[in-house]
C-alpha cells in the first residue's frame, strides 16, 4: 500500500534501512531509519502528526474530545493540567484527524489494558 511505504522524509527515496529503535515515555518504541541514497537518518513519525508529540495520544484526544464538547481554555488547562498553549497547538493540529486520532486513542487503551491485564489480580 502506497500509504505504507516509507520514503525519506529529505529525498523520497524508498530505499531506506533499519537503523535503530529506542523507547519513548508514551508512544512504544520508535524506529530510526537511515536513507541509503542521501545518508539521512530520521524517526518513522517524522512528518507524521505525531512528530514531536511528548503527550499520550489518548490524553491528547480526551482534551480535544472535551473541546469540542465546549470545555472553556481555562477550565480545560484545570481539568488536564496542562499549559493553554500545548492544547491549543493540538487543536489546530489535529481538528482534521479527529477521527484517527480516536482511533489511534482506542487501539492504545486497548494495547495497555492487553498488557496490564497480565498483572490484575484475580477476584476475591
Ligand atoms: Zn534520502
Amino acid at each position: 500500500m502506497e500509504l505504507l511505504k516509507k520514503k525519506c522524509p529529505k529525498c523520497k527515496s524508498q530505499k531506506i534501512r533499519f537503523q535503530r529503535q529506542y523507547p519513548t515515555k508514551n508512544h512504544g518504541t520508535r524506529t530510526i531509519y537511515k536513507c541509503e541514497d542521501c545518508f539521512n537518518n530520521f524517526s518513522e513519525t517524522k512528518n507524521t502528526f505525531l512528530q514531536n508529540l511528548k503527550k499520550p495520544i489518548s490524553l491528547i484526544w480526551q482534551v480535544i474530545k472535551a473541546r469540542t464538547e465546549g470545555m472553556g481554555v481555562n477550565a480545560t488547562a484545570r481539568t488536564f493540567n496542562i499549559s493553554k498553549n500545548t492544547f491549543l497547538d493540538w487543536e489546530t493540529k489535529f481538528t482534521n484527524l479527529f477521527k484517527i486520532l480516536f482511533i489511534y486513542s482506542l487501539v492504545q487503551q486497548f494495547l495497555k489494558l492487553i498488557i496490564e491485564g497480565d498483572e490484575v489480580p484475580p477476584p476475591l
